[in-house]
């Protein structure tokens, strides 16, 4: 194995280092591997309970009438979240899309949208109006309340009762803390959360962007009473495999009202041909389960690695995990870039390129994005990126295999060494 690395760039000393480190974390890879059997098990029983058949591996063209395909995968979703409903398509483009048409379709003009916890993910402020938009929320008259977490990350109950009234008609929770350092929420915490909102008022519709989530417990916000819970086919459920896509499940009502404005009024989920993507859709929800747990494996072992060589991690090395986000506090701008052009080097694809600092729309200040992957922007396979400001932080997510996030974690670190940004602490040689 050694001789391996070695071939890979890998030195003596962080060869050792590392594989000390991995072989210590066993015990919690054991217990990553069983929530991936439960989970697989689930998938497993679904596709079997709606007869998935070889036929449903078949797409269709121009309008998509009898699609059987894409029909019966949307039972399998609705079975495995335990849904009345779900709405599955290669129509629905992103994340961002998918949590836009959840909103569009259940919310009226004068009707408040209340988040509990929090700001949103950035690109949800332009679909609300937070930062002015073209066809935003605001634009069509639904107004936005938003109560923060308080200091020590818990909910702000009393606050979040004050903000009720009587045109909150949707609350959004966001189950993953995205890049922002709050921590991401367990799934009984959301229990918890839309037990106390239903006690203030029963009839409001419960949202949660379960982005990052899937699979990493063994239930979901829609086992917890979630009315809609919504993410995109490009991150764990995609399994690595889906090419584009996203998904709602929840109550029969409000998925119908997605349908309609996702298509037509009139229309609804009688049209939109799969064309090719079915069989990568339900394989990949098939290997959803053990990808998810590489990449927490992957994202456990990172904040060891880098937690013990003086880094700070959230989540740390030893704290529960609720999504497959892994930040690392690198300090420096020359770390934030050799950690990002380690993990490009070890990329199955494109790792002959280096990836610099560049300015992006939308930020306020240059960003690095290392990603050498098979379906172009997808984050459930290895992938790393920050802006150039303090305090330097890399975000790093995805790995369908734990030797590949292994390795590439590896890399990067091999990548601070030779700059001499990183030590290795004495003790563990
Ligand atoms: C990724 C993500 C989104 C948006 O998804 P895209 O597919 O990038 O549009 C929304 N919310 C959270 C928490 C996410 O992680």
């Amino acid at each position: 194995m050694n001789n391996l690395y070695k071939d890979f760039g890998i030195s003596d000393e962080v060869f050792k280092y590392t594989q000390g480190i991995c072989n210590n974390l066993k015990e919690r890879f054991e217990k990553i591997d069983e929530i991936a059997e439960l989970n697989q098990l689930k998938v497993l029983k679904a596709m079997q309970k709606n007869c998935v058949a070889e036929n449903c591996m078949n797409g269709t063209t121009g309008y998509g009438y009898d699609d059987k395909g894409r029909d019966t995968l949307e039972r399998v979703y609705a079975d495995i979240f335990h849904t009345e409903d779900a709405l599955v398509r290669a129509q629905i483009t992103c994340g961002t899309h998918a949590l836009a048409l959840a909103l569009m379709s259940n919310l009226r003009p004068g009707d408040e949208l209340l988040s509990p916890v929090g700001k949103p993910y950035d690109t949800l402020e332009e679909v609300i109006g937070i930062r002015e938009s073209k066809g935003s929320l605001k634009e069509y008259g639904i107004t936005y309340a938003q109560v923060d977490l308080l200091a020590d990350g818990s909910f702000d109950y009393d606050n979040i009762k004050k903000a009720i009234n009587e045109r909150t008609k949707l609350v959004t929770i966001q189950r993953s803390k995205g890049y922002q350092t709050r921590p991401t929420l367990s799934v009984s915490r959301i229990k918890e959360l839309i037990e106390f909102v239903k006690s203030v008022k029963p009839d409001i519709i419960c949202m949660v962007d379960n982005c990052y989530g899937e699979f990493v417990e063994t239930i979901e916000p829609s086992d917890v009473g979630a009315d809609m819970t919504v993410g995109s086919l490009i991150k764990n459920p995609g399994g690595g495999l889906a090419p584009l896509g996203g998904y709602i499940v929840g109550k029969k009502e409000c998925i119908e009202n997605a349908a309609y404005r996702l298509t037509s009024p009139g229309l609804g989920r009688e049209v939109g041909a799969s064309l090719n993507v079915n069989k990568d859709f339900y394989e990949g929800i098939f290997l959803a389960p053990t990808v998810v747990a590489s990449a927490l494996k992957g994202a456990i072992f990172a904040a060891n690695v880098y937690e013990k060589a003086g880094f700070s991690c959230v989540p740390n090395s030893t704290e529960s995990r609720h999504d497959i986000i892994q930040a690392v506090t690198l300090n420096s701008a020359e770390g934030l870039i050799a950690f990002c052009q380690g993990i490009q080097s070890a990329s199955p694809v494109d790792s002959h390129v280096a990836p610099y600092p560049w300015d992006m729309p939308g930020y306020d200040s240059q960003v690095i994005m290392a990603a050498g992957t098979f379906v172009s922007g997808a984050s459930i396979e290895l992938s790393a990126d920050g802006p150039l400001k303090e305090p330097y932080a890399v975000y790093f997510q995805g790995g369908l295999t734990f030797p590949h996030v292994k390795y590439g974690i590896i890399k990067s670190f091999q990548a601070m060494y030779d700059k001499g940004l990183v030590e290795i602490p004495l003790n563990s040689l």
